[in-house]
């Protein structure tokens, strides 16, 4: 009994501390994503739709390289390479916004205006 409360107080401070560790690893990975998020929103913050002129940022997307820009943005621990890939895939691409992308896709719309 002697030797199994001082274990037992042991165990519940190492778990708690360990439960505050964790959480601080989830705020940090949270505030980096936002951080690589927002640095995509800079992009776009003063962007519209080439075809519509929609402008908020929530519907737009990057045409044609959106997904692997928000891949490699996504991507924990983006290095120089890869901030290097995500401005020239945002270099190289044109702003529409998510409804005109689905029509571009379905060949509903002429992407020849871009
Ligand atoms: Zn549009």
């Amino acid at each position: 009994m002697f030797l199994y409360v001082p274990k037992h107080i042991n165990n519940i401070m190492s778990n708690s501390h360990y439960k505050k560790y964790k959480q601080t690893i989830k705020e940090v990975t949270k505030r980096n994503y936002r951080k690589r998020v927002s640095s995509l929103n800079h992009y776009l913050e003063n962007g519209k739709c080439l075809h519509c002129s929609e402008s908020e940022i929530a519907c737009l997307r990057f045409y044609p390289h959106d997904k692997e820009i928000r891949k490699t943005i996504k991507r924990v621990g983006m290095n120089d390479t890869s901030r290097k890939t995500v401005k020239r895939l945002i270099d190289s691409s044109k702003i529409v916004c998510s409804n005109c992308l689905i029509k571009i896709e379905n060949d509903l719309l002429d992407p020849t205006f871009l």
